[in-house]
């Protein structure tokens, strides 16, 4: 098939650090073209891909995430870009946004099927937006327990899993002492509670992950002044074979959301490594955590503490199946092709006539 990528527009692919969206995009990016389609990644400068690369903006814009004015220019560009390929007779298929909001307001005007991921959670906002304007693509969630949040116009049309390449992460069977959490200092990710968990199980944790705008006063009163640089180390924001030691060395992973997880790429890049998570009951990680086999699902930190204690019952094995049999990218990768197939098959024909805006472009000559 030819498919169109379209990355959000703030970090590049893959992401050098954080970046859960950039990650899901680029595994996908490299597992379709592996599998033999032909596959065009719209993304931020600096990306790196198998597929064929567009970069459409001049600049990342990392501190700015969320603005609309770098979304709707970065996305009218990748529309003008599906429209040259129609013009010039190789259109594409599908185009799969992962981008944000812009794309799925005008879907209805890419000429070719849109398949919208949704990465983020329903809320008041973001709910009116996808009601709305969610009929124009095709929908899919991340997990169930975003399909149960989906107020009741929204129709999500499947649901497919964030992936994770389990063979590039090391199965590490011996663990040191440490817990990890790892992410965004963001409340909602509770590094506070797992500072806390982690000081009444009395066990070492290590946090890492970058301080987002918007994040700083939350840092300063709520994690730093625990941070000593031996119960509690904060390491930063992490990336390469530090991200990958982290992980894979960690007693477990701790994931005390304050919300309805839609995903946690950052549980099964853990499990990958036969590290298990502990994790609140909140969205996916109900799905992602198979209580007893590959960690365990608690209420709040005190109970959190106490799972803790019990880590000697997992089987690092048993972490790396669950999340191999259910999420590896190639599984995932299948599931999204299926998507694409019905997404074509339900679209209407093109229209034959590829409009000036078409035309004027291939007077000036663009790449296939
Ligand atoms: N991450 C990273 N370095 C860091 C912190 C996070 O590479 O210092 C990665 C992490 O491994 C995961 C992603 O950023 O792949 C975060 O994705 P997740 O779905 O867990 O969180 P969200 O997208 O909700 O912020």
């Amino acid at each position: 098939m030819r498919i169109a990528l379209l990355a959000p527009p703030w970090l590049p692919v893959p992401p050098h650090g954080y970046g859960g969206i950039e990650s899901v995009v680029d595994l996908l990016a490299r597992q379709l073209v592996a599998e033999g389609h032909d596959v065009t990644l719209f993304a931020a400068p600096g990306s790196r891909s198998t597929a064929r690369l567009r970069t459409l903006l001049a600049e990342t814009h990392p501190d700015e995430i969320g603005a609309s004015m770098y979304e709707s220019d970065h996305v009218a560009r990748a529309r003008e870009w599906v429209e040259v390929a129609r013009a010039i007779g190789r259109p594409f298929d599908v185009i799969h946004d992962h981008s944000g909001f812009t794309a799925v307001a005008f879907a209805n005007l890419f000429g070719a099927p849109v398949v919208h991921t949704l990465h983020g959670p329903f809320t008041a906002r973001t709910s009116e937006i996808y009601a709305r304007h969610g009929h124009k693509a095709t929908l899919v969630a991340i997990s169930q327990a975003q399909v149960r949040s989906a107020p009741a116009p929204i129709r999500i049309d499947a649901v497919v899993p964030n992936p994770v390449m389990v063979e590039h992460w090391p199965l590490r069977v011996r663990k040191e002492d440490y817990v990890l959490w790892m992410g965004r200092m963001d409340p909602v990710k509770g590094p506070d509670v797992a500072v806390a968990a982690a000081r009444r199980a009395g066990r070492r944790l290590v946090l890492a992950g970058p301080v987002q705008p918007g994040q700083e006063t939350f840092f300063r009163e709520r994690i730093a002044p625990h941070v000593d640089g031996d119960r509690v180390r904060y390491v930063g924001e992490v990336a390469g074979t530090r991200r990958i030691d982290l992980f894979a060395n960690a007693a477990a992973l701790l994931m005390p959301v304050r919300w309805a997880e839609p995903f946690g790429m950052v549980m099964v890049e853990a499990l990958a490594c036969g590290t298990p998570v502990v994790a609140f009951a909140q969205g996916a990680t109900q799905e992602v955590v198979l209580p007893g086999v590959n960690g365990f699902l608690v209420a709040d930190e005190v109970e959190m503490a106490d799972a803790l204690g019990g880590l000697d019952q997992l089987d690092p094995l048993a972490c790396r199946a669950s999340v191999q049999e259910r999420y590896d990218v190639s599984v995932v990768t299948s599931a999204y092709v299926d998507v694409y197939r019905r997404a074509r098959a339900a679209a209407s024909p093109p229209d034959p006539d590829p409009g000036p805006a078409a035309e004027l472009m291939l007077a000036l000559g663009p790449e296939a």
